[in-house]
């Protein structure tokens, strides 16, 4: 009683080699560790994704949502994935007939997919979503991708300047480039990528960079259609081995007039509300700042246009000089922002992170954790991530306020929004 052999047809999960700016993003999110890269490309192992979606809404620029239907014994391997330039065509005999693997079905009855079923991960442990993955309800609408690196967008630098103290090692400047009557509409927290002129060690053209937007959407300069970057200039690894930083040293060492090839925008879900009374609670360090500067400024053209919501942030570097735009921001009025900072490395004194400042303003963040209208925005480094949620646990903890719960309702209502790397 031999029947036919059924010939099984996978729906892989692929990603655009060619839209893809390698933020990582993906591979953080995704909570059975299906998804690797090398120095070319991320890619997802096809027998290990289960096709739970996590890492679908995360992606800012949409490369992580592809597909091709295939043979399952002739699913694309990791190592050939590496290799790609672009996204192989889809053999038309089998489109449509696709299925995601087993595991997603199991996935779907609850199953299996690992942490993937359980209710919160713990602080600390799995990596699974821990942030929103829906913008807040209020939000305007984004444009995204709408140039890429085949056709991007050609923007002229019209300033470049230094925001950190001169004698400190931390070389960051504020960039600010103008795309005169080609349309670029952005929104505060979304992203850009820039594509470096040259090519890698073995001739291929480099990949583009990703920054965060430093300004509002109507402006660095409002009514002008330009934006601005924040810009960290990468001399060393994270071993403190010396490296230059392809990208950083390309954009920091621009000059006006100068013209750069950029993608995007990125981004629809670390967006700010628009309604008016809503508040911002703000968590960054160092260039991490960008997307705050951004929000904080588009709040303040909006303040005496009846904005009334609250703004509070918690701002970290190693020492004062190493903060960009400290003189700026100790400009704005302290009845429009309550801004607290935090120096690591500052000779003579104790290391303070920005979890330790919130947690010195416990009562003021507990007030704003109760509130319903407050929106809350962490970007920086990656290790500050399990500090801040560990210190927003604690503040509440401590507030008589249930953490799990009111995480998981921030989460769904668009309301804590995460971008460490
Ligand atoms: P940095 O100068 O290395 O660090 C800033 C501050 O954060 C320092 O005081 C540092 O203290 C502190 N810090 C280190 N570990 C921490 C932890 N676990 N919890 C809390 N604070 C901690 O920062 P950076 O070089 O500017 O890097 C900023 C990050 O933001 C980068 O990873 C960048 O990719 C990311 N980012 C940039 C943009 C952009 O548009 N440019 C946008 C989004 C995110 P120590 O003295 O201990 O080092």
């Amino acid at each position: 009683m031999n029947g036919p052999v059924p010939v099984e047809v996978l729906k892989q999960h692929l990603i655009d080699p060619e839209i893809c700016i390698r933020c990582n993003t993906c591979e953080e999110t995704c909570p059975i560790d299906a998804i690797t890269h090398d120095e070319n490309n991320y890619v997802v192992r096809a027998d290990t994704c289960n096709g739970c979606m996590a890492c679908i809404s995360p992606c800012p620029t949409g490369a992580i949502d592809n597909w091709r239907d295939v043979l399952k014994a002739e699913s694309y391997s990791v190592d050939a994935q590496l290799t790609w330039d672009e996204l192989p065509v889809q053999d038309d005999a089998l489109a449509g007939q696709g299925a995601i693997g087993e595991a997603a079905e199991g996935a779907a009855a609850g199953t299996t997919a690992g942490d993937a079923e359980s209710a919160e991960p713990a602080i600390g442990g799995s990596d699974l979503v821990r942030g929103s993955v829906v913008p807040p309800w209020s939000a305007a609408k984004p444009y995204v991708n709408l140039y890429n690196h085949k056709a991007p967008v050609q923007a002229t630098v019209v300033g470049n300047y230094r925001v950190t103290d001169a004698s400190t090692e931390s070389d960051i400047h504020h960039i600010v480039l103008d795309f005169g009557k080609q349309p670029f509409p952005v929104l505060e927290g979304q992203s850009i990528g820039i594509i470096p002129p040259g090519t890698t060690a073995d001739g291929r053209a480099h990949h583009a960079r990703q920054y965060s937007i430093a300004s509002p959407r109507d402006g660095e300069r409002a009514g002008y259609n330009n934006l601005a970057l924040t810009v960290k200039r990468v001399t060393k690894d994270h071993h403190e081995q010396a490296v230059g930083g392809v990208c950083s040293n390309y954009l920091c060492d621009l000059k006006k007039g100068d013209v750069v090839n950029v993608m995007g925008p990125f981004g629809s879900t670390f967006l700010m509300p628009n309604h008016a009374d809503s508040h911002l609670l703000m968590i960054c360090t160092g260039t991490g700042a960008a997307p705050m500067r951004a929000m904080t400024e588009y709040r303040r053209r909006r303040r005496l246009k009846g904005a009334t919501g609250k703004l509070m942030l918690f701002f970290g570097a190693r020492t004062q000089g190493e903060l960009p735009y400290f003189g700026p921001l100790l400009n704005l009025p302290k009845d429009f922002i309550d801004t607290n900072l935090a120096f690591s490395r500052t000779p003579g004194q104790a290391k303070r992170y920005v979890q330790d400042a919130m947690r010195e303003r416990a009562t003021d963040v507990a007030a704003l954790l109760r509130h319903e209208h407050t929106y809350i925005y962490v970007c920086g480094l990656k290790g500050m991530e399990d500090g801040v949620l560990q210190a927003l646990q604690a503040i509440a903890g401590e507030a008589g306020l249930d953490w799990q719960a009111l995480w998981q309702r921030m989460k769904t209502e668009g309301r804590l929004h995460l971008e460490t790397y």
